[in-house]
């Protein structure tokens, strides 16, 4: 009896248990990837609705060159992968489960250029790929009436109530509705961070950049009213630093696959 109670709980262990690509950290998740990529999609939708978008200018073709690089490297085959860059002040991008992702124009100076993009890019596909949407979620699983309520929830007519809509946008990390939005942890970000310096790497730009966008970030938000795209994030000292220890990583793959041209000639 003993025995089979052992083995039931290794299979229920492996379930659960998954390890993040490139940090290798063991995380413990138990939605499902075809759920998380469903609310995704959901969730795209949702983030889109009365938002004005460009869809044919200069920026919005670079953000489809910089995301078709970043994805590439990603390597998500279930993925639909899916830019848009939306007109509005505010500094923040995202990507959702599936690789549905949104950049504000108000994020564009602080990037500067195709090299800082890439670096965001990468830091927010690091999100979705490394499932952290997924390990917050499996947190909340009781707020949102389990995981077989969630699932019904998307296959059938039945809506998600605002509460539990709320709930999910804030575990995707684009919640905007102030008690709703749940900041990413520390360790959510400098893994992000991590994915997204590597990633970047690989597409061919150069990976010091990723620091260099940081301390704009910090200097074009800081002063009052920070905004809470910055307040999730952890301090730019401990952030740095986890970079640095990274970089000679990161730089080894750069020189492998440099892009030919300058990707770090100011745009914005
Ligand atoms: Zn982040």
């Amino acid at each position: 009896m003993r025995g089979w109670f052992g083995a039931m709980g290794a299979v229920a262990l492996a379930v659960a248990c998954a390890k993040v690509p490139i940090t290798g950290r063991t995380q413990y998740n138990v939605v499902p990837e075809p759920l998380m990529r469903s609310l995704g999609k959901s969730s795209y939708a949702d983030m889109l609705r009365g938002v004005r978008v460009e869809r044919k200018t200069e920026d919005a073709q670079i953000l489809n060159q910089v995301g078709a690089k970043i994805s590439r490297v990603a390597n998500q085959p279930d993925y639909e992968w899916d830019y848009t860059l939306i007109e509005d002040d505010q500094i923040n991008a995202w990507c959702l489960p599936g690789g549905y992702i949104g950049f504000y124009t108000g994020i564009l100076p602080v990037l500067r250029h195709e090299a800082g993009m890439a670096f965001v890019m990468g830091h927010e596909v690091g999100h979705a790929v490394a499932h952290h949407g997924a390990e917050r979620l499996t947190q909340q699983l009781t707020l949102l009436g389990g995981l077989a309520g969630l699932s019904l929830a998307l296959d059938s007519e039945t809506e998600l109530t605002p509460q539990q809509r709320g709930i999910v946008l804030g575990a995707l990390g684009v919640g905007a509705e102030v008690g709703v939005m749940l900041p990413f942890s520390r360790m959510h970000e400098s893994e992000a961070d991590v994915v997204g310096a590597m990633y970047m790497a690989r597409a061919g730009y150069p990976p010091e950049e990723s620091i260099t966008v940081w301390d704009r970030m910090s200097r074009q938000t800081g002063g009052s009213g920070v905004p809470p795209f910055l307040s999730t994030h952890p301090s730019d000292e401990s952030r740095q630093k986890n970079l640095r220890e990274w970089m000679p990583q990161a730089n080894k793959r750069y020189e492998r696959n440099k892009l030919p041209n300058d990707t770090t000639e100011k745009r914005w």
